[in-house]
């Protein structure tokens, strides 16, 4: 770092708005040598999203405050991925930081939606704004990947097939939009948690890779209604989510007795994502899933959206 501070622009202030993710295809495959499992996934952005507001500070230093989702529970120190993405964006400029970042947070946290790795993104974006860094998209693909698998598909948005550790994406073009009913609860899971449980079942012979992610992508492809979708959607960490936290078992079940075409666990959990026929369904949907409790909140979704480097 050259010590030196960005160029003095009192007051000024960016906001990105920046999307949950969501696998409606999400193959877990074994453990790598680095720790990480190999995925097989398909990514989709939400309509549900955090915003990140970045403001000159006037003196160095990363500060961040936190409202909606998690205030009060998320660190706003070095921790929170905000932070980091912060303090590189800084790096690779050569400049000193003096940025305060404010994450209004909708995306429930430790809920399988990626919103921390989505706040990481923004913050890399607004900052990259605010200081007038230029970056080119492989190196703010290559910062993104540094700070987690899911942050460089936060960035891009829309749908994408996500392969390595998820790193690794191919955009596919998805013809439509669809709706969904997100549900959260009152619990969370941890990703590490969740992907020691399903390593713990596939021990025990339960569950198995799906690496096969062409049906999905051609269903996409080629605007496949609700209902084709809805027989395709596979997760294989729900098992070990649904076995981690048994509730989320009653919770999907009473969604498809509500009339959902599918219930889909969220990533690693423990958000219950519900699959409409169109937008009216899923109002009507989420009112009754409501209504028959069980859930923490539930939100009216669309998918897909665009990222805030898109
Ligand atoms: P993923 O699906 O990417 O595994 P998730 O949606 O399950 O993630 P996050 O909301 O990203 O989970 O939170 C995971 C952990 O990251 C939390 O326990 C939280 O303490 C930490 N964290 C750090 N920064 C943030 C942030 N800005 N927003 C949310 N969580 C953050």
């Amino acid at each position: 770092m050259s010590g030196q501070t960005a160029p003095a622009q009192p007051g000024a202030s960016i906001s990105v708005d920046v999307p949950a993710k969501i696998n409606p295809h999400l193959g877990v495959g074994d453990p790598r040598a680095d720790g990480y499992h190999a995925l097989s996934t398909v990514y989709q952005a939400i309509s549900l999203h955090d915003t990140v507001t970045a403001e000159r500070r006037g003196e160095p230093g990363i500060a961040i405050t936190v409202s909606g989702e998690g205030a009060g529970t998320l660190p706003t120190g070095e921790e929170n991925l905000a932070h980091k993405a912060a303090k590189l964006v800084a790096l690779y400029a050569g400049i000193e930081p003096d940025v305060r970042l404010h994450l209004n947070k909708r995306i429930p946290v430790a809920g399988g939606l990626a919103g921390g790795s989505a706040d990481a993104a923004g913050t890399l974006v607004a900052c990259a704004r605010l200081w007038q860094v230029e970056i080119g998209d492989a190196e703010l693909h290559r910062l993104a990947a540094g700070l987690g698998s899911d942050v460089p598909f936060c960035l891009k948005g829309g749908t994408a097939i996500g392969a390595g550790r998820g790193e690794e994406l191919t955009p596919v073009q998805a013809k439509g939009t669809w709706h969904w009913v997100v549900a959260t609860t009152d619990t969370q899971i941890s990703t590490p948690e969740c992907y020691k449980e399903v390593d713990r079942l596939r021990e025990d012979g339960i569950g198995r890779y799906s690496s096969d992610v062409d049906p999905i992508v051609r269903a996409f492809e080629g605007g496949a209604g609700a209902e084709e979708l809805a027989r395709l959607l596979i997760n294989d960490m729900e098992a070990a989510a649904v076995s981690l936290r048994p509730q989320l078992a009653s919770l999907m079940h009473g969604g498809l007795e509500e009339g959902a075409l599918a219930a889909h666990v969220s990533g690693s959990g423990p958000t219950v994502l519900f699959l409409a026929t169109d937008v009216k369904h899923a109002v009507a949907l989420a009112r009754r899933i409501r209504m028959r409790g069980g859930a923490k909140s539930v939100h009216l979704a669309r998918g897909p959206v665009n990222g805030p480097a898109a």
